[in-house]
């Protein structure tokens, strides 16, 4: 089958445990106001390329991949190209190649189910807290990533939810406990990640002739990180 792709990273180490080959699908619906990869977001651009070439480059990489690695499909919103990345799995899943799936939880349907199937980890996005910063930001209604969350969790799929902390929208240590809360409430929730903003990507909003939408607001620190986490004595 056939997919449209943006790009691949080959031996990632921040998309999931070990050492993964990450797949950057072409094409997304949300607009998120901190989005590092606007590049994705236009499903006519991109290129395509077969499961099969796909499964074969991962194969090239797999004595890295050692207990913990294997691939992660990310994007843009993979789930947008469910057909393919489910083919993909399960070529994957019959060489015995751990996979994730890094998706924005705001789309659900049957295919998706089927590809859950296949899916060993989950790395959802879970971006906000608050219900109408969510739809403001994204563009997504965070009652859908609650849902896909529920049926992450009925699935008992293996889940790290991530957030991306932006300095005076989420970075309250009321909004990370209730994070931290979502989490507790899902025994399928492995792990929590609160990831750092960061402006790395304003130059493709310059080349792609479009605003940053957060391009005035300061990058993350570390340390603004490690302050949360003791205001919500997670340190
Ligand atoms: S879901 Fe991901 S790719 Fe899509 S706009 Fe948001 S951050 Fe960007």
């Amino acid at each position: 089958m056939i997919g449209r792709i943006n790009s691949i990273q080959t031996l990632g180490t921040v998309d999931g445990p070990g050492v993964r080959f990450v797949l950057f699908m072409q094409g997304c619906p949300l607009r998120c106001g901190y989005c590092h990869n606007p590049d994705t977001w236009d499903f006519a651009g991109g290129y395509e390329v077969s499961s099969e070439e796909i499964l074969e480059k991962v194969l090239r990489y797999r004595e890295y991949f050692g207990k913990d690695g294997g691939i992660t499909v990310s994007g843009g919103e993979p789930t947008m190209q469910v057909d393919f990345v489910r083919e993909l799995f399960a070529l994957c899943k019959g060489e015995g190649i751990h996979t994730a799936l890094d998706t924005s939880g705001c789309i659900w349907n049957e295919k998706i189910e089927k590809l859950l199937e296949l899916t060993d980890l989950c790395l959802l996005d879970y971006k906000m807290c608050n219900p109408e910063d969510y739809e403001k930001y994204t563009r997504c209604k965070k009652e859908s990533v609650d849902f896909f969350l529920g049926e992450l969790q009925r699935r008992n799929i293996d889940t790290w939810l991530r957030q991306v902390i932006v300095k005076g929208i989420n970075d309250s240590a009321e909004s990370v406990r209730m994070l931290y809360d979502v989490a507790d409430a899902h025994p399928c929730v492995k792990k929590v990640e609160l990831l750092k903003f960061r402006k790395l990507c304003a130059p493709k909003y310059e080349n792609l002739g479009i605003e940053f939408p957060f391009g005035n607001l300061p990058e993350t620190k570390a340390e603004d990180i490690s302050a949360i986490m003791s205001a919500i004595g997670k340190a």
